[in-house]
């Protein structure tokens, strides 16, 4: 409990006990009564007074500390002390609940994330001084030792150890460190001391970017919580008036009729109605509902940078998904090397390693791999990348081209057929062919099971796009079991694919694109939802997307589209429920059947319930 939190608590305290005290003091005297009543009315509810003076000051008059103010005010004067007062109280605990509430779950989020890093160790003159990270420079040396977290990102600089990465990635895949290998900030150092000179600030680490990134993720707001701003801003100036009017039109219309006016009557039913009609429930539980959504999700690695895209995912009709590195590993093993004649199957691998060297395509990356050998960067010059196509780069000296057909029909040349299914990396050097080289893909393990999931929680149709060739898409297409699948498309066509599924798709469905933030940028911004997977240590994916999944693990798609309509099913029980009880406490108060105490009940009463339902969404798959 914050400090503040306790000062209400002890407000609370005394004004419950004061008021307890006085049911036992007889007072006859009315004026006594009154300002011995005072004291605890005043302890409970000054700031709300105050509050609401302010408010017609500032022009905003019409808000919860006005009703309070008003209906308890018009409580006292007219003589119902205990009422007045009690309304004031029990006001008071719910908004301290509703305080510890929010404050609660803000903190789990972080909590859960446990990413944030408390210190860095720094060398000075031959000791480690422990340093806020934000004031280690970049190019700094820092210690990290067996069960700590890494602070900064940086790059091993000497020791190997173990990393552990489950609090970003909500999985706990270990990873190995030695030297001159990249760590991120967040993870968790299980086994080695490793030294790291830093690469990064503090601030632009990858634990802070995260941090920052969900702590505003509650800036955006649903169209829930859009529909209960603009609701409130009707409904309580609406309740005022429809307040005044019962106040008003029945004791005149009776003494029209010859009847008795009995005013005070009326006016009780009046203020009865202004504490029934306090919409606090509702404005506070729905962003408590989806920052619990939000927070239960980023336990589990997958970062959502507003309630507006988990509103969203929860509506999403149609899943596309880019097929390298999304749902196959990105990781091609060579299978074949059929260089020309006068060419050497080692010469075609270094060539082709050589002009890729610049490049980060998960094919790049698989070459470099199967060469073996350190690359010559000096060698390299002249490097252009073409998405969909491949590179061409000057390799000591030779115009060299590696890519696939498109790329030999861009530049002219002509090629082989390729006996065998894979990917095919076509060589040219000097404008002449040298030969291609076969790599093939696996599919990610559960990828199958991913699609299912997907459409088992109500996705109509998982498309796949693929710049790759026709025969390769289809065999994962087949083996995966997506709807629909489409190749050898350019990054522009793979945005066209997307357009016409979003011209075709009902005004309520939703299309997700999920990649992996290589080639694909344009795509995750098109679509309705941008997915980012395996974003873990690249900031463009993060940058780009609207959701992010730390790592790669494609069943991390179906599961964040689980949280998401388990949020929004809370967020409408919760809407359904307020409004259900409010409407109802109005009418039977409207007609005099509910007393104050009833009306001061049901509004606290459903603000508890509401906001214990809506803690319910940062728990997702326990038991
Ligand atoms: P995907 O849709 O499978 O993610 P991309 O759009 O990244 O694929 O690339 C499409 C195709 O373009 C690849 O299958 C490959 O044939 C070719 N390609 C792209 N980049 C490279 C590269 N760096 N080296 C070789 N070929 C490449
Ligand atoms: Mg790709």
């Amino acid at each position: 409990m914050t400090r503040k939190q306790k000062k209400v608590l002890i407000r609370i305290i005394v004004s419950a006990v004061l008021v307890l005290g006085l049911q036992f003091v007889p007072v006859q005297n009315p004026q006594l009564k009154l300002a011995l009543f005072l004291v605890p009315y005043l302890i409970i509810g000054y700031d709300i007074l105050k509050k609401a003076v302010l408010g017609i000051v500032h022009g905003e008059v019409f808000d919860e500390n006005f009703l309070m103010a008003v209906a308890t005010v018009g409580a006292i004067a007219l003589g119902e002390y205990l009422e007045g007062t009690a309304v004031m109280l029990f006001y008071q605990i719910g908004e301290l609940f509703q305080s510890y509430a929010v404050g609660k779950s803000r903190k789990n989020i972080t909590e859960l994330m446990d990413i944030r890093p408390d210190y860095a160790n720094v060398e000075k003159d031959g000791e480690l001084v422990q340093t806020d990270p934000d004031e280690v420079e970049i190019g700094t040396v820092i210690t990290v030792q067996p069960g700590e977290k890494v602070p900064i990102d940086g790059i091993v600089v000497s020791g190997s150890s173990t990393l552990n990465t489950s609090a970003l990635t909500g999985e706990s895949l270990p990873r190995e460190a030695a030297v001159g290998s990249e760590v991120i900030s967040g993870c968790v150092n299980m086994s080695g001391v490793l030294r790291i000179r830093t690469t990064k600030e503090f601030g632009e680490s990858t634990a802070s970017k995260i941090l920052e990134l969900v702590e505003s993720s509650s800036m955006k707001k649903s169209r829930s919580e859009n529909f209960i701003t603009r609701f409130a801003r009707y409904y309580t100036p609406a309740v005022c008036f429809g307040a005044l009017a019962l106040a008003v039109v029945p004791p005149m219309v009776r003494m029209a009729a010859g009847y008795e006016a009995c005013w005070s009557q009326w006016l009780i039913r009046a203020l009865t109605t202004l504490v029934i009609s306090c919409p606090c429930a509702l404005v506070i539980s729905i962003p408590l509902s989806f920052f619990g959504g939000i927070g239960g999700a980023s336990a589990k690695g997958i970062l959502v940078k507003g309630s507006n895209y988990l509103e969203a995912l929860s509506e999403t009709a149609y899943v596309v998904c880019d097929k390298t590195g999304t749902l196959t590993k990105g990781v091609f093993e060579v299978t074949a090397i059929r260089p020309e004649e006068d060419v050497t199957e080692d010469q075609l691998l270094k060539t082709a390693a050589y002009a890729e060297h610049y490049s980060n395509h998960p094919i790049s990356r698989s070459l470099k791999e199967a060469y073996a050998q350190p690359v010559k960067a000096e060698a390299v010059s002249d490097v252009e990348e073409i998405s969909g196509h491949g590179v061409t780069a000057l390799v000591e000296g030779h115009r060299t081209a590696a890519g696939n057909r498109k790329l030999m029909e861009r530049l002219g040349i002509p090629y082989s057929q390729p006996d065998g299914i894979g990917t095919e990396v076509h060589v040219a050097i000097d404008g002449k062919y040298a030969g291609y080289i076969l790599i093939s893909d696996v599919v990610k393990p559960g990828a199958k099971e991913a699609i299912a999931a997907m459409k088992a929680s109500g996705v109509k149709e998982v498309v796949m796009l693929t710049g790759d060739a026709r025969r390769t898409a289809q065999a994962v297409a087949d083996e995966l079991g997506v709807d629909v699948v489409k190749s050898e498309l350019l990054p522009a066509d793979k945005v066209a694919e997307v357009e016409k599924l979003l011209d075709a798709k009902g005004k309520k469905e939703k299309l997700a694109f999920v990649g992996d933030g290589i080639n694909d940028a344009p795509v995750l911004s098109r679509a309705d939802l941008g997915i980012a997977m395996g974003a873990l240590g690249s900031d463009a994916a993060i940058e780009a997307a609207d959701i992010v999944l730390m790592d790669d693990d494609p069943q991390k798609i179906a599961t964040a589209i689980g949280i998401s309509r388990k949020t929004l099913r809370i967020v409408h029980q919760n809407i359904v429920f307020a409004l259900a009880v409010k409407f109802g406490c109005l009418a039977f108060g409207a007609v005099g059947m509910l007393n104050m105490w009833w009306a001061i009940f049901a509004d606290v009463g459903v603000m508890i319930i509401a906001v214990l339902n809506a803690t319910r969404a940062l728990r997702f798959g326990k038991k």
